[in-house]
């Protein structure tokens, strides 16, 4: 500690290397009155109080790209007990890196304390992937840490000027990610900053500076190291940014896809799998783009629909029945999947959901399609559905079939019905693994 100190004090005297530029607002072009009230307000809070507070990072850049952010991070000289202190409606989150949540109204403002450059006390992993440590430090030191020159970017809504310690502003107006530092140091500190480049690359079309493009694709396998709740995290980042297509094709151009997401080697080497995850991620964008809500359990199960479909296969092949074989089949993909990308628990669920449906539309004779209208999972269900046929996997006429039968009358239902038809199944069902409160009335007797 004392250590640390001495350090400090001693760099404090020695003239910094990365002192800010201060940019006034006919160069960055943020108008206060665009800026979420919630973050001015917490960083006027902070300042009232005697301390430094900036909103910092992504909503800045986004801000000087013409972007509206979808969140806003506020860093400041204040520490967590500090901030919540001063907030009655805030809480002090995290372990590892202890942040303060502050919420005003339906937002949630996140106040992280300047934190200071890594040192000999940083504990990291065998591969120099950084997993602990948690000393507040000074702004330049907080800049130095953040992963790209335009994420370092510390806009005071007061003064109405950003701070660049990194010419972050003229690499967003030349469209050029470059890295803070040297991009391999970085990327072995944290190998998810390889994801980030290429999200961020998608999201605001830009071009990544040869330094941090050439590494990834020979650093990309220490994404293996990262905690998969992790990575699980930063992939639906990018696959809900409404920028999935673009950045899906940057993963397979930078050499990313492979092994990190075994759905992506798959999909983009099966033309019917291909065509089918691209028709959902651009379905996926529009409505992002359009403000709409997206579901990434409907999400996850389109990306690896195909994957099970494989297997299900090979199984029916060896002989098992067509439901245990789905069973199975959803099961083996979940968990290899799971090795590199832990999907949440809750996702899993909802995703077998839309899965198990799929051989149930199938049924459109006697009451199976009556059971089918009552359940809760339908919508879902009949969304992949219709994915499925606009991709061809699916017949047609079968997502024509359940999109009239859904808003028929009664009597125009009783007409559509096909002949009870195929040898009557005996026995299936009962006993079965149960997928979910949506899967009760699955494969009874009756169907
Ligand atoms: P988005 O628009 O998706 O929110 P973002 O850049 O704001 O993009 P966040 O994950 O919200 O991404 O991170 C906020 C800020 O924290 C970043 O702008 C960056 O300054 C810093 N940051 C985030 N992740 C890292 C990382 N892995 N390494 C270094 N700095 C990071
Ligand atoms: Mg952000």
């Amino acid at each position: 500690m004392i250590r640390k100190l001495l350090r400090r004090v001693f760099r404090r005297g020695e003239p910094s290397p990365h002192r800010a530029e201060s940019i006034s607002v006919d160069r960055h072009g943020i108008r206060r009155e665009q800026v979420s009230p919630a973050a001015r307000r917490v960083c006027e809070t902070l300042q009232g109080a005697g301390h430094k507070a900036y909103i910092v990072g992504g909503a800045v850049r986004d801000h000087i790209a013409g972007i509206v952010p979808k969140d806003y991070d506020v860093a400041t000289g204040a520490t967590p007990e500090q901030v919540h202190r001063l907030f009655r409606r805030s809480r002090i989150i995290g372990r590892r890196f202890q942040i303060v949540h502050v919420m005003f109204g339906p937002e949630t403002i996140e106040v992280s304390t300047f934190r200071a450059a890594h040192d000999a006390d940083t504990v990291k992993d065998a591969h120099g992937r950084v997993l602990r440590d948690n000393v507040w430090g000074s702004i330049e030191e907080d800049a130095d840490r953040r992963d790209f020159t335009m994420n370092a970017l510390y806009y005071d809504p007061t003064a109405q000027t950003v701070l660049d310690f990194h010419r972050g502003v003229q690499d967003i107006q030349r469209k050029t990610l470059r890295m803070i530092g040297d991009p391999r140091a970085r990327y072995r500190e944290d190998p998810v900053r390889m994801l980030r480049a290429v999200r961020l690359s998608a999201k605001l079309g830009l071009r990544l500076d040869p330094q941090v493009q050439a590494p990834i694709r020979e650093m990309a396998e220490l994404i293996d190291n990262v905690p998969s709740a992790r990575v699980f995290d930063e992939m639906l980042k990018l696959l809900l940014s409404g920028h999935a297509i673009e950045a899906v094709h940057r993963l397979r151009e930078d050499g990313l896809h492979h092994g990190l997401l075994p759905l992506l080697d798959v999909i983009l080497e099966q033309p019917l799998g291909e065509k089918f995850v691209m028709a959902a991620l651009a379905s996926t964008d529009a409505r992002v783009r359009a403000d709409k809500p997206v579901s990434p359990s409907f999400l996850f199960a389109t990306l690896l629909w195909h994957e099970v479909l494989a297997d299900w296969e090979a199984r029916k092949k060896d002989g098992l029945p067509s439901q245990p074989a789905l069973f199975e089949a959803m099961d083996e993909v979940l968990d290899k999947q799971a090795e590199k990308l832990a999907i949440t628990r809750r996702i899993v669920g909802d995703i077998k959901e839309i899965w198990a449906l799929q051989p149930r539309f199938e049924k459109r004779a006697g009451k199976a399609p009556y059971r089918m209208i009552e359940q809760p999972r339908l919508r879902a269900a009949y969304d992949f559905l219709l994915l499925r046929a606009e991709s061809g996997e699916a017949p047609m006429e079968l997502a024509d079939w359940w999109t009239e039968f859904q808003d028929a009358s009664h009597e125009r239902r009783a007409e559509m019905l096909l002949p009870d038809s195929g040898p009557k199944k005996r026995g299936r069902g009962r006993g079965r693994k149960k997928v979910g409160a949506g899967e009760t009335a699955a494969a009874t007797p009756a169907d």
